[in-house]
């Protein structure tokens, strides 16, 4: 059977039963990232967190598991979170979703695209949990985006810099390389120089380096434009669940002051909420502005 001959249909749900069964590891490489005395490897089995007994195979079917246990562990009956089958369908959604907008002749470009989204779920999902993007992913990014650009070239064919190196014609292998190597310059680079900024300017630390890295591998497979634009996509979204975030502690915060009767002033509720509000990883929308650039770059030039 010839990849490139599967209908749309048939490629979005052989992706999307991959994709389930890829959720399931991503689960494990989400909660084991962050542990230092865990590796994705290591142990080879997944265990339950709370028993820390070891699960056998029929534990580990994606979402029917969860289903079929109601949720809880098999021996201790814990709570299993409602996050590990959400997580299992968002990347089965994801992957059939690519496998169905992408023709199936562009195989390469389906598989640097599966990578990315991958590796996209879990920085988010790191990233909420304890605020910092696994350097497996952010610089095993930059490490991998300029081999992926060497041997995909089509990834960079609408980046501005891949077409000036080939002037004009179609990029090949060198005119990627290079468009892969300034993606990252300029990725980190602009969220360095905000930083440093930041810094001169309001005297905290103002930019994570886990996003600095994690831009600046996002460049390496979308360009220096790409770069900026996913910046300005992940600052815009960031900004209004910003806000929402704030007036979601401002609106806790006073009808607890409603309940108590309690004379706290309206300023310094909102003082409070904003302090509370505006810890958000960043890493998410991030990835968010990255996707949608990997995706609809050509949409996105024209909007811009
Ligand atoms: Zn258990």
């Amino acid at each position: 059977m010839n990849l490139a001959e599967l209908s749309p249909g048939a490629l979005a749900a052989a992706c999307g039963v991959f994709g389930l069964c890829v959720g399931s590891f991503l689960n494990v490489a989400i909660y084991r990232f962050p542990k230092e005395e865990l590796t994705v490897w290591r142990p080879t089995r997944s265990f339950c967190p709370g028993c820390r007994r070891q699960l056998e195979w029929s534990e580990n079917i994606p979402v029917l598991s969860w289903l079929v246990q109601g949720g809880r562990c098999r021996g201790c009956k814990g709570r299993i979170s409602v996050r590990y089958p959400l997580v299992e369908l968002l990347t089965g959604f994801a992957w059939a979703a690519l496998g169905w907008i992408t023709p199936s002749e562009d195989w390469p470009m389906l598989l640097v695209r599966l990578l990315v989204t991958t590796a996209l779920i879990v920085a988010t999902f790191v990233d909420f949990d304890c605020y910092e993007i696994p350097d497996e992913i952010s610089i095993g990014g930059m490490l991998v985006a300029p081999l992926v650009s060497l041997a995909v070239p089509e990834l960079h064919r609408d980046t501005y810099l891949a077409h000036w190196v080939a002037e004009g014609g179609e990029p090949g292998r060198g005119a990627a390389l290079v468009a892969s190597l300034g993606g990252i310059a300029v990725g980190a680079g602009v969220l360095l120089a905000i930083g440093w900024l930041g810094e001169k300017l309001m005297g905290k630390e103002a930019m994570g380096l886990g996003d600095v890295k994690l831009l600046g591998a996002a460049g390496g497979f979308i360009g220096p434009g790409g770069a900026l634009v996913a910046l300005v996509i992940a600052s815009m979204v960031g900004a209004v669940v910003g806000i929402a975030n704030i007036g979601r502690f401002y609106c806790l915060l006073r009808s607890r002051v409603g309940a108590r009767s309690a004379a706290t002033s309206r300023a310094r509720s909102l003082e409070i909420a904003k302090a509370c509000g505006q810890m958000l990883p960043f890493g998410p929308y991030l990835a968010l502005g990255t996707l949608a650039v990997l995706l609809y770059w050509n949409l996105l030039v024209f909007w811009f």
